[in-house]
């Protein structure tokens, strides 16, 4: 395979850009990521003209594939040709806002920003703010996006910064405690109660491997905020209209948060990021409440056209169906093959989501604890470049999951399954 392009644009980054990247996970794979020329359908083309089935889908955003639809594409074009934004408000941020609250039924009201990571940081600030108090808990091996308040690592008893430049003071107001349990959660309340502002939860751990809840974990973490006058928010940046279709994670769990973080598919594959919850909540942020909360390109009626018209399509069209019949069919022959040449392996997911875990504990993942011994050090040497030189991009880290999207095929599926089983 021909990478001779993607070397030297890599030998440029690398004089520009810190370790040749704007975003981390990019560059795990060594010796150098390859560059994408561009999409088509459930595949990309990189920079030297090889083609590659394209299980990444951008980390998450891309519900539809490459290719969009027509009125999708229209409704980009449009608002970029009128001309790209304003500093005041207009229509299309109005028409998205009454989607999602029409869709998901715990938000009443919605305020857009332009990332996950602007998300999760304006959600805690706002819980904070309501509450009056400053403690949240999160779980180990959750992800919440590059924030001061979540790069946060350690147990309840001992938080501390996983990244250096953010002070211990910082991580001090984070509790980490394991996924699915329901003690540890129990004991922090226990001690610091008065003080919880927020439980911030993934409905399912999706930059740990994929860890699914167990039955009775968010009820329980619903009940137990309210007891003590917390509130429970959902960081569904990945679940959000990819789990339970157009009603997220949380109408598939039945439980219904207060807060609810949104990004990635909501923007369409534009920049996005989204607070929605309770009204009597949301109000508290500026103007009508005393959270400040404010963004140059928040709204942006680019992203709004993508994400309106991206959603509308996925309600009118058999998008889910596919989506997660094809995640369906991938998933069940990763099973057999892994049954048969890598008993050790898991093979996690549902609906659109998929991850062979190349570490086995019990039956399915429970918690971060059950995947940290991945063995990713083969992942990212071995196994990533064998299924790569087959025609077949996976998530680059061992424990980012990877997307089916509307733009995928039966074959795409076979072909996959038969790289698995020469690489596995
Ligand atoms: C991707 C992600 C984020 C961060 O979103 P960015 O747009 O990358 O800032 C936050 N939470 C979850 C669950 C995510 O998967």
């Amino acid at each position: 395979m021909n990478e001779d392009n993607s070397r030297e644009l890599y030998d440029r980054a690398l004089s520009v850009l810190p370790g040749g990247v704007n975003s981390a996970v990019r560059a795990v794979i060594e010796p150098y990521p390859f560059f994408v020329q561009k999409g088509d359908g459930g595949h990309v083309i990189d920079a030297d003209g090889n083609r590659y089935i394209d299980w990444v889908m951008g980390l998450g955003p891309l519900l539809l594939g490459h290719d969009l639809p027509e009125p999708v594409q229209a409704g980009i074009q449009q608002k970029a040709s009128e001309g790209p934004m304003y500093g005041t408000p207009t229509e299309i941020e109005v028409d998205l806002a009454e989607f999602v609250v029409r869709h998901v039924p715990s938000v009443e009201k919605i305020r857009f920003v332009n990332s996950g990571t602007e998300a999760t940081t304006s959600a805690v600030r706002l819980a904070r703010g309501y509450t009056g108090r400053n403690k949240i808990v999160v779980n180990q091996g959750g992800y919440h996006g590059a924030q001061e308040s979540t790069l946060v690592e350690g147990d309840h008893e001992n938080p501390r910064p996983s990244s250096a430049g953010i002070p211990q003071a910082f991580a001090e107001h984070t509790l980490p405690v394991p996924f699915n349990d329901e003690e540890s959660v129990r004991e922090v309340f226990e001690e610091h109660g008065d003080d919880i502002a927020a439980v911030l939860t993934e409905p399912i751990l999706g930059n740990y491997g994929i860890v699914q809840p167990e039955d009775g974990y968010h009820e329980f973490l619903r009940d137990i905020t309210e007891e003590h006058g917390s509130l429970l928010i959902f960081d569904e940046v990945i679940t959000g209209f990819r789990v339970g279709g157009l009603g997220c994670a949380q109408s598939e769990f039945g439980v219904t948060p207060d807060l609810t973080t949104f990004g990635k598919i909501i923007g369409g594959g534009f920049p996005v990021g989204a607070i929605g919850g309770r009204a009597e909540i949301i109000e508290n942020f500026t103007p009508s409440g005393d959270v400040f909360q404010a963004g140059t390109f928040s709204g942006h009626p680019v992203t709004m056209a993508a994400g309106l018209e991206t959603l509308q399509f996925a309600a009118e069209n058999d998008v889910y169906d596919h989506v997660n019949d094809i995640g369906d069919r991938l998933r069940e022959g990763l099973e057999e093959i892994v049954a048969d040449q890598a008993p050790e392996y898991t093979v996690a997911g549902t609906d659109s989501m998929f991850k062979v875990i190349f570490t086995r504990d019990g039956e399915a993942p429970k918690n971060a604890a059950d995947v940290k011994n991945a063995e990713t050090d083969r992942w990212r040497r071995i196994f990533w470049g064998q299924m790569k030189e087959q025609g077949v991009f996976l998530s680059q880290n061992q424990f980012e999951c990877q997307f089916v999207s509307y733009g995928h095929t039966e074959e795409d599926v076979e072909r996959t399954l038969e790289a698995y089983k020469e690489a596995l």
